[in-house]
């Protein structure tokens, strides 16, 4: 879940967390994107400003503090994946833990300096060949997925964002499934993915499959950018697991602990 902080959602952290206290989850993650690089985004559309840290972990921790919610309401963040400069991301998830942040998401959102998923950069795509973005995209979420810097990979086939998909998407699967497999990583099941023209869960059906054989958990995410998206579809996420044959959700509090919540 994301706030106003990062320049392109709608709620501030009061609203979000009051819209989650409201709703019928048990909790949730609070997960602003982490600053990013003046260079990346000037303009801060796209993640908080680099001071915005400590106030961000402090909101958070007061809110829970004298939310009922307790416990489970987490404090987490999104990083992104710098393919272009991977020690600019693990100072920042260094920073972040250090100051309170308790559960890091990791994203890969740009291929060299390009937000592939943005759709203001969409009409690179057709300078592209859709086959190499995903070879590459997908090299480059292995090395995040085994940089050791994260808890939950978020939206791992987002490539397929706007609809460029590969001729035949398993072997990516495959390679994913593998590292993050054997990294011990949870991976997210996004419901954005469903708000989106490629209209589907990230990740896809078959690429959650894949995943399950190789002993991976999952988490629910409806990646909200708004109050109205909190939990958005999740009956939809879950149905996807269960058919997978995964009766259970990671629910992550920080420190490698886990809540396992039922899925049914
Ligand atoms: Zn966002
Ligand atoms: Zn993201």
């Amino acid at each position: 879940m994301h706030t106003v902080l990062c320049g392109h959602a709608e709620h501030s952290i009061e609203e979000m967390v009051a819209a989650l206290e409201a709703s019928t989850l048990v909790g949730g993650v609070i997960t602003e994107h982490l600053p990013l690089p003046d260079e990346v985004d000037s303009d801060r559309v796209v993640s908080m400003y680099p001071g915005e840290l400590p106030s961000y972990v402090g909101a958070l921790q007061i809110l829970r503090e004298r939310s009922v919610l307790g416990a489970d309401l987490v404090i987490g963040a999104e990083a992104d994946w710098l393919d272009t400069d991977p020690a600019w991301t693990a100072d920042s998830v260094a920073a972040a833990r250090g100051a309170g942040v308790e559960v890091v998401l990791g994203s890969v959102h740009m291929l060299d300096g390009w937000a592939f998923d943005d759709p203001e950069r969409v009409q690179v795509w057709d300078t592209k060949d859709v086959e190499e973005v995903w070879e590459q995209y997908f090299s480059v979420w292995c090395a995040a997925a085994s940089s050791g810097l994260f808890d939950v990979m978020s939206h791992p086939d987002l490539p397929k964002k706007f609809g460029h998909r590969p001729r035949d998407p398993r072997p990516y699967y495959e390679q994913a499934a593998k590292v993050a497999g054997e990294a011990g990583l949870l991976c997210e099941v996004s419901t954005a993915g469903l708000r989106r023209p490629c209209a589907e869960l990230y990740p896809a059906p078959a690429f959650i499959a894949e995943l399950v054989r190789r002993g991976v958990d999952f988490t629910l995410a409806s990646d909200a950018h708004s109050k109205a998206e909190i939990g958005h579809r999740f009956a939809d996420a879950a149905a996807a697991l269960l058919a997978a044959g995964v009766t259970r959700q990671a629910f992550p509090k920080g420190d490698g602990f886990i809540d396992w919540l039922k899925l049914e």
